[in-house]
């Protein structure tokens, strides 16, 4: 099988709750997102989704996926689609960094192996554990009051798992966490998420300021070895996501003691069949994962839902379901929240059909 055509479109996704804010004052309103499609000469067309954080949370940016969509696509017409190791080196070879780029096309042809092979993705990547796994829902930084009520509205939707934006003023965050703490309940899990918001004295009053709450911390300053101060003076459970950007500092960080759980994002990795290898090695490790990625629509949210439904449970500390937060859907066939629970689709591939004929004309078109 030969890759014949990649496509990709920008697509907008506006937020129900009308716009998401996180640490240093960052938020994003309207989601710029882009789906790709990866055509082939069996007839197999795969499809694929990145949608960066706005352009100051990793370094990504949206209008970079569809630049470099426009770099790399030329390299992998003619290329097997379904020798994902294979044309993982050459995207390597053809465009150095940037994974978020490569994290679409990645994925959409793991959805034309799925389709090809006439199984989901999940079975793919290891199995299905489970009829279904928790997902997380992140409360947006507001006022310790509204952050309550957000997540009391959201608890009697279903969701257990609640992840705070804090990394904002410290006293202000304490406040923030003691304020959702009242409002759970035994089995309730609560995740301070600072993006790398604190300094590290910051980060010290904080978690000092919540010893008694049962919290776990992620990634409470902008460097690895910064967290890794922090981590050494708090008993609190904790979680890396930003700096865990590849193997490496994976490997460094259990060799560390840097913490208990790892965030997985699919596009920081470059894809799945990169952030299958993490899994993996996270799972003889004995670490814990929240899988999910950056932001996305629909087609991100089922391979999230893929990736996390064959992780084995006591392994997937959580997940995300993006597709609930954004007023618009973009597939057909994307899986649904069911009481703070989600589940992967039966159907070969990803099981999604992208809403084209509301997207209007491409923006990369290489064939
Ligand atoms: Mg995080």
């Amino acid at each position: 099988m030969r890759i014949t055509r990649i496509t990709a479109w920008q697509v907008d996704l506006p937020l129900h709750e009308g716009s998401y804010k996180w640490s240093g004052g960052k938020s994003v309103a309207v989601f710029d997102s882009t789906v790709v499609a990866v055509e082939t000469d069996a007839g197999i067309t795969g499809f694929g989704e990145v949608c960066p954080l706005g352009p100051a949370y990793l370094p990504a940016y949206a209008a970079g996926v569809r630049a470099g969509l426009k770099e790399l696509a030329p390299e992998l017409l003619g290329e097997d689609p379904t020798q994902l190791g294979k044309l993982n080196r050459v995207m390597d070879a053809a465009l150095k960094g940037h994974p978020y780029v490569k994290s679409a096309v990645d994925v959409a042809c793991w959805d034309i192996l799925g389709k090809q092979a006439g199984v989901p993705v999940c079975v793919l990547l290891g199995g299905r554990f489970g009829d279904d796994f928790h997902l997380y829902r992140a409360i947006s930084q507001e006022s310790p009051d509204e952050m309550a009520a957000r997540v009391a509205s959201y608890r009697a939707e279903g969701y257990r798992r609640f992840q705070l934006k804090v990394g904002g003023d410290p006293d202000t965050d304490i406040q923030r966490i003691k304020a959702v703490t009242a409002v759970l309940q035994p089995g309730d899990r609560l995740i301070a998420d600072a993006n790398t918001g604190w300094l590290p004295h910051e980060a010290a009053r904080v978690v000092r300021a919540v010893r008694d709450v049962d919290v776990y911390i992620e990634q409470p300053c902008l460097t690895y070895e910064e967290c890794l101060s922090v981590r050494r003076r708090t008993d609190h459970p904790f979680v890396l996501d930003e700096v865990i950007d590849g193997i490496d500092v994976l490997i460094r960080a259990h060799g560390d003691g840097a913490m208990d759980v790892v965030n997985l994002k699919i596009s920081k990795l470059g894809g799945l069949t990169k952030t299958k290898q993490l899994r993996d090695l996270c799972i003889t490790l004995g670490i814990a994962m929240t899988l999910e990625d950056s932001w996305g629509g629909d087609i991100v949210t089922a391979a999230i839902a893929h990736l996390a439904h064959s992780t084995p449970t006591e392994f997937l500390f959580t997940a995300t379901d993006f597709n609930s937060y954004v007023t618009r859907s973009i597939a057909e066939g994307a899986p649904k929240r069911k009481t703070g629970r989600l589940a992967a689709s039966v159907l070969p591939g990803l099981g999604i059909t992208p809403k084209f004929a509301e997207f209007g004309s491409p923006a990369v078109d290489v064939q």
